[in-house]
């Protein structure tokens, strides 16, 4: 694309603000960075260096809005009234991502879900490398896209996308795109309209066409009651639990059958990397992409075995007297801790909290009969997790993951997990799902 020196405004100067930044001015825009809070040391000696214009801890409007075009990073609602007032005089308002896409060829696979995009993303990235291509990893994760394609020159590009990111997406077009499941999460950000979040999952679609595939869990009931409504001219792959007959990926007899033409193959879920069933959605989502782009079933099979699990994903911390204690801090809503609950074998002491999302806890009742054997909840306010299990298993309070710990401690015996796997946000008692995740670990390896 040729622009040269058109106006381009960058709001917050992260990652990916950052990134698109050096990339805009690369491509000869004339770049002024703004950001409401403070920027970091590293990236603004970054800006500096690139000779970009930037502001902190406040936004200047009438420069912001002179540009054409306006870089929003995904945090920023699009009912601030900045956004508001850029769109009312007309100012395409872009996430990184789209900027990003205009400026490379490489070829990109585009995973979104509200649950297991990071998981998957990695994955598909491992396999892709072993393989030997020339891949990168971007989006949600790492370094941003942008960046990357002012600084590098990937084939191929593995991108993990927010429905936030998505938003802001107009002319991309991934080449495959995968779609893992759509559950409420973040109605707050879409008027608490569940269709608007559908809407929005489904725009890593938009410019797709038949030589591009799209890989879907067939199994989720609002992704396939939405397939009904659309009629994409693309090529589909879903992936399921039960049996399929078309082309696509499904489970049979312990096995995950990769039914993609021209040549199916299969491998045993026991030698899957990452257990759960979650996980076999997310290997079989991986495992297809992989096989559109051609790479030798053996590199799909060894590298879906050899993955090595990320950090507070139902991550093993220790064994301490025979307790076992598993850190799935990143479960921040109630259906990632369904599949957490749904993977434990052992009687389990659930700790859960946090900040509610507006969770229907009711989903988890079941689950929490079956398996759980005490709760402990990590939050300011618990009021909603008593009233949902009091009277089904005790439920105790703790203000901290040290007390937490101590408290599940007590409440379990040899041969139990302690599972962390909130189905809240983090923010009342920790810094994010990282630090409390880190401070559950810490406080295990105390005991
Ligand atoms: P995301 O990047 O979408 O937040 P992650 O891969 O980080 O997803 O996983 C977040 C949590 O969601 C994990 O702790 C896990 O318990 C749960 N999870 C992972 N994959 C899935 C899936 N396919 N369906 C439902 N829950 C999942």
């Amino acid at each position: 694309m040729n622009t040269p020196l058109r106006h381009i405004s960058i709001l917050g100067a992260g990652e990916s603000g950052t990134g698109a930044a050096v990339l805009a001015k690369k491509q000869g825009w004339e770049v002024f960075v703004s950001d409401l809070g403070t920027i970091g040391d590293k990236y603004k000696a970054e800006l500096n260096k690139a000779g970009v214009e930037f502001e902190e801890k406040q936004h200047t409007e009438s420069r912001i809005l002179g540009a054409e075009i306006i870089v929003k990073s995904p945090g920023i609602p699009d009912k601030a009234p900045l956004i508001v007032e850029a769109h009312k005089r007309g100012i395409q308002v872009i996430s990184e991502i789209e900027f990003a896409s205009w400026y490379t060829q490489a070829k990109t696979i585009a995973i979104t879900g509200t649950n297991g995009k990071t998981t998957t993303t990695l994955l598909t990235y491992h396999i892709l490398k072993n393989a030997g291509l020339n891949v990168g990893l971007a989006g949600n994760v790492g370094k941003s896209f942008a960046r990357q394609v002012a600084e590098t020159n990937f084939d191929y590009y593995v991108l993990e996308l927010s429905s936030f990111q998505l938003d802001g997406m107009f002319k991309f077009k991934a080449d495959i795109a995968v779609l893992l499941n759509i559950t409420p999460d973040h109605l707050d950000r879409y008027d608490y309209e569940l269709n608007n979040y559908i809407f929005s999952k489904f725009r890593i679609l938009q410019n797709m066409d038949e030589n591009c595939t799209f890989i879907y869990c067939a199994d989720d009931p609002i992704l396939s009651e939405a397939m009904k409504m659309r009629n994409d001219n693309v090529r589909m792959l879903p992936f399921s639990l039960q049996t399929l007959t078309g082309e696509g990926a499904f489970i049979q007899n312990d096995h995950i059958q990769f039914n993609i033409q021209p040549d199916p193959f299969n491998m045993s879920i026991f030698d899957l990397a990452l257990q759960g069933k979650h996980n076999q959605y997310n290997s079989m989502a991986a495992g297809i992409a992989a096989r559109v782009f051609e790479i030798r079933k053996d590199v799909v099979r060894e590298s879906l075995m050899d993955f090595e699990n990320i950090e507070h994903r139902l991550e093993f911390v220790a064994k301490v007297h025979g307790i076992e204690f598993i850190n799935d801090s990143k479960a921040t809503n109630v259906n990632s801790t369904w599949y957490a609950l749904e993977s434990m074998s052992n009687p389990v002491v659930w700790i859960v909290g946090g900040v509610d999302k507006g969770n229907d806890y009711t989903i988890l009742e079941e689950l929490v009969r079956a398996r759980v054997k005490a709760i402990v909840c990590m939050g300011k306010d618990n009021a909603k997790i008593h009233k949902a299990f009091n009277g089904i298993v005790s439920v105790v309070d703790a203000g901290s993951a040290i007390e937490a710990v101590k408290a599940a401690y007590l409440l379990g015996k040899k041969g139990d997990t302690v599972l962390l796997s909130p189905a809240c946000a983090s923010f009342d008692l920790f810094e994010n799902y990282e630090d409390r995740g880190r401070q559950f670990k810490a406080a295990v390896r105390e005991l």
